[in-house]
């Protein structure tokens, strides 16, 4: 069954968010159905709703940086399960076959993510929906592949920006192997 959905969404370029409903689509063999708690407010979501980059398509349902339940799952799902805390970022799917794909860097999939929200849909038939939508809502079907586990020592409101935000920050100061005495210097453009 698709999972009727409340949300907020741009209709325009100029028109505040107002209140939207659509369906998410019925959880397939790999989906994790999952019950929006918080979802992060990123200066992208902002550039989307305004336009800012001219390709916009609305309405559009902004948010990439959730956090919330697992609500269902499909049957080939094991690593989550119906109560678990779970967290979804910047996409929702990639082609899977590039070479970043198959070395777990999806974010730089060749032929390019799915976007969570803005990106064309391919799994969107029969919701009426010919774009993702995102997080300002109360529920998101995503496939298990793009899905993480929040742990239970981090609150899921805190968790949220980390889905965006934090892991912007964060992946450079990992892959560079910062450490207790490393000097950094963090340049102070954008938003993080
Ligand atoms: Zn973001
Ligand atoms: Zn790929």
């Amino acid at each position: 069954m698709p999972i009727a959905t409340r949300a907020f969404a741009a209709t325009s370029s100029t028109a505040p968010l107002s209140p939207y409903g659509f369906d998410r689509r019925d959880p397939g063999p790999d989906d994790v159905a999952i019950e929006i708690k918080f979802a992060g407010v990123c200066h992208s979501d902002l550039h989307i709703v305004k336009n800012d980059l001219g390709n916009t398509t609305y309405p559009i349902v902004p948010g990439h940086e959730i956090a919330g339940v697992v609500t269902a799952v499909g049957g080939n799902v094991a690593r989550f399960k119906v109560g678990d805390r779970v967290g979804v970022g910047c996409m929702v799917d990639s082609c899977r076959q590039c070479k970043p794909c198959l070395e777990g860097e999806e974010q730089y999939c060749v032929p390019g993510m799915v976007q969570t929200y803005g990106s064309p849909d391919p799994k969107a038939a029969g919701t009426g929906q010919k774009i993702t939508q995102g997080g300002y809502s109360t529920a998101i079907v995503v496939d298990q592949n793009y899905v993480v586990t929040i742990p239970d020592s981090i609150p899921l409101d805190a968790a949220a920006p980390l889905l965006c935000a934090g892991i912007t920050t964060y992946s450079p100061l990992r892959h560079w192997k910062v450490g207790p005495g490393s000097k950094v210097a963090v340049i102070g453009l954008g938003g993080l």
